[in-house]
């Protein structure tokens, strides 16, 4: 039988002095307080439930991963929708508490395939940020196998470390992004013919960390040494994002397109959109251009970027939360100096990273460099209340930074 107090277990306060007391089994609760234990759920948990939080973690559902991205990343849609689900299902991973008959759901690493500067490593980095995990890039060029001269795979994990402040816990839920993993692809994907050492070791070394397992990790980084402790991370819930350019992969895609064609005869009339290859991409290629297997069993949420074209470049000027233009006006605010930058300069900015191939990387190395002398001279003008920026100053100060000369033959 249930108890009756006659007073609410949370507020205490009594019947009287409430509209409703709400009875539970050895306790009551005031129409109140369940109000507010309703608004503590739908903060928690949000609409229907949907949201999952892990942790301090709170996890978004994929279409507000996805707006958030919106806010710092122009364009790849197909990559931000790709990689929303993905991060959903990668949290949501690890919220369940497995019991002994249930589906265990099984660890998906991601793939961004695309030209260098078009938003890669924009994408993890905010990712982890949307999150608040701890983030870490990582460079797969200076990897090498234990042994030869670089970098031990574990010190991937050395990083992570450091940005969780060595909060073990706090790393094994974080997000490691591997840049330019095509760098240590193999020479040919025939492994009897060429034994490409580097390549293939760090492959084999790097599967060890995506697949999930203990790594004992030196915490200072650096080679291992005996007398250093180390510190076990279990890479299990880790999620690692690889990204790469894989240069003439398109190559490769077409290729495996055309012999699909005549293999099954089928009309073969298939319309490719050349310009952009990388949408057919598939693990076929990644292995074709030197992935091992294993490592692309281990990658297999693959998505692409596309190149930005002149009008993404210039969106990317002045729409991102972080975006350069908003950057540049408010260092120029904070000496009280109302920075109007043209619309004609940011086509001639965009024009110009065309130009130098430079792509959005580049962006803001020539906005620095058309502004650089104003930056110098104007906060020592107390006079100075607004800088107008067109085109004949920007071209002129470019031409006098000599920024061109330096891009000439990257
Ligand atoms: P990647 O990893 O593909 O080589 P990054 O993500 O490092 O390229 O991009 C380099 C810089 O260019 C970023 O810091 C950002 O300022 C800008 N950038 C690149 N792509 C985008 C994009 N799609 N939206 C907004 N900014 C971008």
């Amino acid at each position: 039988m249930a108890k009756k107090s006659g007073t609410c277990a949370f507020c205490g306060r009594k019947a009287s002095e409430v509209r409703l007391l709400i009875q539970g089994i050895d306790a009551e609760i005031c129409d109140n307080c369940a109000e507010q234990a309703h608004l503590i759920v739908k903060e928690q948990f949000g609409d229907g439930n949907r949201t999952y939080s892990h942790k301090g973690m709170i996890l978004k559902k994929p279409a507000e991963i996805k707006s958030f991205l919106d806010q710092y990343v122009i364009g790849q849609d197909e990559a931000k929708r790709t990689l929303a689900v993905a991060v959903y299902n990668h949290y949501k991973r690890i919220s369940q508490k497995v019991e002994a008959d249930e589906v265990e759901i099984e660890k998906s690493n991601i793939i961004l395939v695309g030209e260098t500067g078009t938003g890669k490593t924009l994408l993890a980095r905010t990712i982890a940020k949307m999150l608040n995990v701890p983030f870490a890039i990582a460079d797969a060029t200076v990897l090498t196998e234990a042994g030869y001269v670089g970098e031990d795979v574990e010190n991937i994990l050395v990083k992570l470390l450091q940005a969780a402040d060595y909060d073990v816990a706090a790393t094994e839920r974080g997000i490691v992004f591997i840049d330019e993993i095509d760098k240590i692809a193999r020479k040919s994907d025939n492994p009897s013919i060429t034994r490409d050492v580097s390549g293939e070791g760090v492959q084999q070394a790097m599967l060890k960390l995506l697949e999930g397992s203990i790594v004992n990790v030196p915490p200072q980084g650096g080679r291992k040494h005996p007398e250093q402790k180390m510190i076990a991370v279990n890479t299990k819930d880790i999620l690692f994002i690889a990204g790469g350019a894989f240069d003439g992969i398109e190559r490769l895609i077409a290729a495996r397109k055309r012999t699909n064609v005549i293999g099954y005869g089928a009309g073969g009339n298939e319309a490719l959109d050349k310009n952009n290859m990388l949408q057919y991409l598939s693990p076929a290629d990644l292995k074709k251009y030197g992935l091992i297997p294993e490592i692309v069993g281990r990658l297999p949420i693959i998505t692409h970027l596309n190149p930005l074209d002149a009008d993404a470049l210039k969106r990317i000027l002045t729409e991102p939360k972080n975006a350069l233009v908003k950057q540049f006006q408010k260092l120029f605010a904070m000496d009280h100096i109302n920075l109007v930058i043209m619309d004609e300069v940011l086509d001639f900015v965009v024009e110009k990273a065309i130009e130098f191939k430079v792509g959005a990387r580049g962006l803001r190395s020539i906005l620095e460099a058309i502004l650089n002398d104003a930056m110098f001279e104007m906060p020592s003008d107390i006079n100075a209340t607004e800088l107008v920026i067109d085109y004949t100053y920007a071209k002129a100060k470019l031409e006098k930074s000599g920024l061109q000369k330096l891009h000439v033959g990257d």
